[in-house]
């Protein structure tokens, strides 16, 4: 039986965040024949080094979601939200609902609900109600209502404290495709302050090998969703 083409969708708070901590799960898909959309609520313009106006910035790293997503045979959105400003409001939600009702993505990958950047924080709230907008049908928007698997939360090391890896995805068909496309992101080669290439592929090879594989990619779920149902050992 022919394997249904799945859509997966990432919702980050910067360009890169979802790059980063699930670009080789999105890889591999785009491997497997899924569709890819990638979502920033900010480009994380504020992450500009001293060299590169704010303004330039912005639009490169708008230019590098793009690239990425290209690579993998998909589309990225860059909304407009400024980069430190990320709001928890109903706005936000509903324009999120609506782009999960409009792009029907089969599963919804977001952030961890801890961090120690704010608009992390704020994203994975704000997605975590979106997601649940979108899936009521009483919830009455211009699309009709949608659900999506999910949503998974990535490991990201900044998000790191109470994480704890729940999904381990086998991304090894996915690492080389990833390792090329996450090129496209300046911090991926540029970030004087920290080790993304190195540490984003070691943190694949240690949870590929504890299963029993090459690369891994981990992420967290609902913990109220750990439930195991069974009706007899
Ligand atoms: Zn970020």
């Amino acid at each position: 039986m022919e394997r249904k083409k799945l859509h997966i969708m990432a919702i980050g708070a910067h360009v890169g965040d979802v790059e980063l901590s699930s670009g080789i799960t999105l890889a591999k898909h785009a491997i497997l024949g899924d569709d890819i959309t990638t979502v920033a609520l900010t480009a994380g313009e504020r992450g500009a080094p001293s060299s590169i106006p704010v303004e330039e910035f912005k639009e490169m790293n708008i230019d590098s979601a793009s690239q990425f997503a290209k690579m993998l045979g998909g589309r990225s959105i860059v909304l407009n939200y400024r980069d430190g400003e990320v709001p928890e409001n109903e706005d936000i939600k509903f324009q999120i609902c609506d782009i999960i009702r409009m792009y029907k993505p089969d599963v919804l990958i977001t952030h961890w609900k801890n961090s120690i950047h704010k608009d992390h924080m704020t994203t994975h709230r704000v997605v975590v109600d979106a997601h649940f907008y979108a899936a009521l049908g009483t919830m009455e928007r211009s699309k009709p209502a949608h659900w999506a698997k999910g949503p998974y939360f990535a490991e990201n090391w900044e998000d790191a404290q109470g994480f704890e890896p729940y999904v381990f995805m086998d991304v090894t068909e996915g690492f080389e495709l990833w390792k090329s496309a996450v090129r496209k992101l300046w911090l991926t080669e540029n970030s004087p302050w920290f080790k993304y290439l190195d540490y984003y592929d070691a943190l694949s090879k240690a949870r590929g090998a504890l299963i029993h594989k090459d690369r891994a990619e981990t992420f967290a779920i609902d913990p109220s969703q750990m439930r195991m149902v069974l009706s007899s050992f």
